[in-house]
């Protein structure tokens, strides 16, 4: 086909304490006897008057998820064969944390119902069967995972999504509120995220009226909370909720670019975080996106936030091709930032300059 034709997430639920409302919204998908499982960042586990408002009924479960590491293939089917084990099928899962929980809901309910391992699907439209009815609840805003057609998976070859019209959320839910406690660091390095989804679709080859409506609200709102406000307060929680959504709708219809391409070596070699990675690479990209960076810059030092440096400092020769070769392995991405000679712009030798001054 030559215009790609989207699946959306179904069903969006907005509003502060929002939240409250979820088991109004699951009960018409209970089935007889099969539990819905909540899948909760660890963050949470300690966090009893935030447990005690997620809807348990019968033999419901709450999985606390390990986010130390970004979700792994080997991860997801040990959670599967879990499930699997102790209920037979579920009614649903619903994820409810940052864009690494995210993820790991998404991946788990279609691993539900598709045999053999999450390692199997990574690719681009391999899933043949949808998953088990999932729900996204995020509470960290940036990613854009709650309105993405992938789930972001490090497998024993490979870091690769599952990309398929069965990975979308049959249903989100944005309650701004639930990232209030989210630390000033963090909170910069996942925002960044949908900042830099925006400037890498809007300066992009790809682009196109879609992409550039969602792409320019999203950076707006990013510019206004990060550089124009002086106090962050819940109407910046709000927007960047927003921001997160319309960033990620930006790029279902690009693709992003140099700063994303570059920091999955990062992740790749040195398992950096994508928000901080991202961050850390973007920060040096001044000739690719001049204009993002330096407001990225203004950002960075209006909120005092540490930007980590010479990440890549007494790395082997092996160990820079490593990450050369997996960034060069994004064709889409150095396309969309460069165009269609993008090889003819970009090389092993400048890619390499480039990791160096990380
Ligand atoms: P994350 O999910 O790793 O969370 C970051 C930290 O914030 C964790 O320590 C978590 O426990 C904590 N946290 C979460 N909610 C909190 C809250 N309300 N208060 C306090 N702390 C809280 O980080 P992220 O940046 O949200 O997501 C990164 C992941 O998302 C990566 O795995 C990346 O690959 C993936 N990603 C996916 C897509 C997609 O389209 N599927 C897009 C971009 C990124
Ligand atoms: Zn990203």
């Amino acid at each position: 086909m030559k215009f790609r034709n989207f699946k959306l997430t179904g069903y969006v639920v907005y509003g502060n304490g929002s939240f409250d409302q979820l088991g109004e919204i699951i009960a018409p998908k209970r089935k007889d006897n099969a539990p819905m499982i909540f899948f909760v960042d660890e963050y949470f586990r300690d966090k009893p008057d935030f447990l005690n408002r997620i809807p348990l009924e019968g033999q419901d479960k709450i999985v606390i998820i390990d986010v130390t590491h970004e979700p792994k293939t080997t991860y997801v089917d040990k959670l599967r064969d879990e499930l699997t084990a102790a209920f037979g099928t579920v009614s649903g899962i619903i994820g409810i944390g940052g864009g690494s929980v995210m993820d790991m809901a998404k991946a788990v309910s279609l691993m539900m119902s598709n045999p053999g391992s999450s390692a199997d699907y990574q690719g681009w439209d391999l899933v043949k069967v949808p998953g088990v009815y999932k729900v996204g609840v995020p509470t960290i805003s940036g990613t854009g995972a709650e309105v993405s057609r992938t789930c972001v998976l490090t497998g024993p070859t490979r870091k690769l999504g599952m990309n398929s019209d069965y990975t979308v959320y049959d249903q989100i839910l944005l309650d701004p509120s639930l990232t209030a406690s989210v630390p000033v660091n963090q909170r910069f390095y996942t925002a960044m995220d949908c900042y830099i989804h925006c400037v890498e679709s809007l300066t992009g080859t790809y682009l196109n009226a879609f992409s550039k409506s969602y792409g320019e609200k999203a950076q707006e709102l990013c510019e206004e909370i990060f550089l124009q406000k002086n106090n962050w307060d819940s109407d910046s929680d709000e927007k960047l909720m927003m921001a997160s959504y319309a960033g990620g709708m930006s790029i279902a219809y690009s693709q992003v670019g140099v700063a994303h391409a570059v920091s999955y070596g990062l992740s790749y070699l040195l398992g950096t975080k994508h928000g901080i990675g991202n961050c850390i690479v973007f920060d040096k990209l001044e000739e690719y996106y001049p204009e993002g960076v330096a407001k990225f810059k203004e950002m960075v030092k209006k909120h005092n936030i540490d930007i980590p440096q010479h990440i890549t400092k007494g790395l082997t020769d092996a160990q820079f091709d490593t990450m050369i070769n997996v960034s060069l392995g994004m064709a889409p991405l150095w396309e969309n930032a460069l165009g269609k000679d993008w090889k003819e712009k970009i090389d092993a030798k400048k890619l390499r300059a480039l990791y160096e001054r990380l």
